[in-house]
């Protein structure tokens, strides 16, 4: 068998790091065990409003994106990848996907997890993209599962009215399909009780990604990647506030500290795509040799912000959670037009002074990449700031080439320095 290398390792030998570990750890032992004693399993795709089921008595989710995102990051991604083609499924299909059904198909044998407990109901959407309801749909053929899409309209602008209603509507929709299905009674208290602890736990990791802002950066988006696990697949449990609580002190602690990642900080770049998961640990540090540091990522941003922006929406207090979980749906980057796109990069550009942007052309992830060039060009003509585009893969290590992708990013560094020979002159 092939060397498993876990990307993790680094990140995960810091006090919060361990803490990340112990929490995800025990997430997954509690979803098995409460599965194993008869709770309502649903999985989800990473942008359905988890806190809902938290109304329920005996309801538990699972999200297979992190759940292969984490077999990535740990090193058994391409086997997971080589077991659904070799039962026919293609290599140009979602590598995410590919980990999910590698697993399904192999009953949990070698995911880090041991595998999701077989779900009674599959809740998916098309916000980011429509490959994963196909994706889905498999589970629903071969196991007779039922299968929920939520329909989120697709934006060019702010979020209409109307498309806010239809998604609460769908959301009450959801409600009643759980109810049936599970045979038991939805509390609003209790979803509003995890809403408000979602929007306290965003509020802290908030605070956490925004010590890149400190020059040089508190963190390395690598952090942030590792870090945002909790927030797709706990968020609504308030351990996981007290969590992001302690992150972002300790995080502003060290710059007070001066402890910095990467210390002769010269270069401050912008990831857009999904995480290299295969990658981190390398990437980064050979990126640190080179005094450049990755420091925020669009991809960070993916729950709970509002288009145009990475800024995340309000804090939760109370009131209909349904409208503010109907509200972060268009969420920051995928579903939705050029032009709020590109808002929200300069947004981050002038946000976090970024010197250049890693585009990250993603062989999996169409949907993210498809405008890619477009916004570079904007990016160049309009805020003149250098950028590069790499081709990778989020969790196929197979489609990536360490020495291109460097190549690319070495002369990105070198344009960063010339324009600032001409800045001088
Ligand atoms: S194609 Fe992109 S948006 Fe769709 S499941 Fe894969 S990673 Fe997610």
């Amino acid at each position: 068998m092939a060397e498993v290398k876990d990307e993790t390792r680094e990140f995960m030998k810091t006090e919060s790091g361990r803490r990340l570990t112990q929490i995800m750890t025990d997430d997954y032992l509690n979803l098995h065990q409460k599965a194993a004693e008869g709770a309502f399993v649903v999985w989800v795709a990473i942008i359905v409003p988890v806190e809902l089921f938290y109304g329920f008595d005996n309801v538990v989710f699972a999200a297979p994106e992190s759940h292969a995102a984490l077999s990535a990051a740990k090193g058994v991604g391409m086997l997971q990848c080589e077991k659904a083609e070799h039962n026919g499924y293609s290599m140009d299909i979602c590598s995410y996907a590919r980990i999910d059904i590698g697993t399904a198909m192999s009953g949990g044998k070698d995911s880090p997890t041991f595998g999701l407990p077989r779900p009674h109901l599959l809740v998916s959407d098309n916000n980011n993209c429509s490959l994963l309801a196909k994706w889905f749909d498999i589970y629903h053929r071969e196991w007779g599962v039922p299968h929920f899409i939520l329909d989120v309209p697709f934006c060019y602008e702010m979020q209409k009215e109307t498309d806010l209603k239809y998604i609460v509507a769908q959301f009450r929709d959801l409600i009643r399909t759980v109810e049936t299905l599970s045979g038991q009674k939805f509390n609003i208290d209790r979803a509003k009780e995890a809403m408000r602890n979602s929007s306290a736990a965003a509020k802290h990791y908030k605070r956490f990604i925004d010590c890149a802002v400190n020059r040089p950066s508190g963190i390395t988006a690598f952090d942030s990647f590792v870090q945002m696990a909790p927030l797709l697949t706990s968020r609504g449990r308030p351990e996981v506030i007290e969590h992001f609580k302690k992150l972002a002190d300790e995080t502003e602690e060290r710059i007070k500290n001066g402890q910095f990642p990467v210390p002769n900080e010269k270069y401050r770049l912008l990831w857009d795509s999904i995480a290299p998961w295969h990658q981190l640990r390398k990437m980064s540090s050979r990126l640190a040799a080179l005094d450049a540091n990755i420091i925020a990522a669009s991809y960070t941003s993916c729950v709970g912000s509002i288009e145009g922006s990475y800024e995340f929406v309000q804090e939760y207090m109370d009131g209909d959670p349904l409208v503010l979980l109907a509200r972060i749906q268009n969420f920051s980057v995928c579903p939705y037009g050029l032009e709020l796109r590109f808002n929200a990069m300069s947004w981050a550009a002038h946000h976090y002074g970024i010197d250049g942007f890693v585009f990250a052309s993603n062989r999996s992830c169409k949907v993210y990449s498809v405008m890619q060039m477009d916004i570079q060009k904007r990016i160049t003509e309009e805020l003149g700031i250098p950028s590069t585009m790499i081709d990778v893969d989020h969790a196929d290590v197979r489609k990536y080439n360490e020495e291109n992708a460097f190549l690319r990013i070495e002369a990105l560094l070198e344009s960063i320095d010339t324009g600032r020979i001409h800045v001088k002159i």
